[in-house]
């Protein structure tokens, strides 16, 4: 079994293009979750 620290897995930090939320997700998905409109991926976040 993995352990993974949820702050540190390698999950991807993804902007939309249209509604300007944020998020973060496993992969960077082909819409907005919330509008449907277009989402780039902005990189891992890092502390
Ligand atoms: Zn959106």
């Amino acid at each position: 079994m993995v352990h993974q620290d949820p702050y540190t897995s390698d999950r991807s930090y993804y902007e939309c293009r249209d509604c300007g939320s944020r998020a973060t997700a496993e992969r960077t998905p082909a819409a907005c979750p919330d509008c449907g409109g277009r989402v780039r991926n902005i990189g891992v976040p890092r502390e």
